[in-house]
């Protein structure tokens, strides 16, 4: 059974969707660097507070910073039946980092045409309450700029503006698809096709990690 596995991919492909499928389906935590970042950003903890310019450019945070948060959440008792990581590692030296703390059995690299990508991240807005995902276009919620679940006004990340878009695609490109070679090396890598709607992308996930 595989347990510790890492979605890898641009922003906007659908990883914080898919790995919340299926951490649930298969009973271990999803762990969300981007998430872990954003509630220190809101509890406005000194490590929050200095990743938050970093966050809102678009730009990666410091590893040093990234690797504390990330250190601490592993070490919380549900991570030992196994993790999805969803945004980490974002560069070679996490990688490594990685490597060194731990064995993983799958990297599933999600792969999406870059016009799709900037139309998913240019449309989505979230629930600054739950943490509910919703697009535009594609999953637009009941009543428009309300969540579904709570009724809270729906808000447009910051680093999903077109100017922090351009620079989170960049920083990508140049620092985050090195890894698909080091996982490919290591014989990790799976990768899917993630086009379409979450069902079909959540059946090739399944299907890639059999
Ligand atoms: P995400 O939610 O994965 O799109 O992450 C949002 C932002 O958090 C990124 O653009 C980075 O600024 C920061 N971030 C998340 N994960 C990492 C990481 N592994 N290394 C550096 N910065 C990160």
């Amino acid at each position: 059974m595989m347990r510790h596995i890492v979605f890898l991919g641009p922003p906007g492909v659908g990883k914080g969707t898919q790995s919340a499928t299926l951490a649930k389906e298969l009973g271990i935590p999803h762990l969300s660097t981007g998430d872990l970042l954003r509630s220190a950003v809101a509890a406005r903890t000194p490590l929050g507070l200095e990743a938050q310019g970093h966050m809102d450019d678009g730009r990666l945070v410091p590893d040093e910073l990234v690797l504390r948060i990330l250190t601490e959440r592993l070490a919380g008792p549900d991570a030992r039946a196994g993790f999805i990581l969803d945004g980490f590692p974002r560069n070679l030296g996490q990688a490594q980092k990685l490597d060194a703390i731990t064995t993983l059995d799958a990297v599933v690299s999600f792969e999406l045409p870059a016009n799709l990508l900037v139309e998913r991240l240019s449309g989505r807005r979230v629930c600054p309450t739950c943490q509910t995902v919703y697009n535009l276009t594609t999953r637009p919620p009941k009543v428009p700029g309300r969540c579904d679940r709570d009724g809270t006004e729906l808000i447009q990340r910051p680093d999903d503006r077109p100017e922090a878009i351009a620079t989170r695609l960049a920083v990508y490109a140049e620092q985050t698809a090195p890894l698909l070679g080091h996982y490919r090396r290591a014989g990790l890598l799976r990768a899917i096709d993630a086009t379409g709607n979450p069902d079909e992308v959540a059946a090739r996930v399944r299907g890639a990690l059999r």
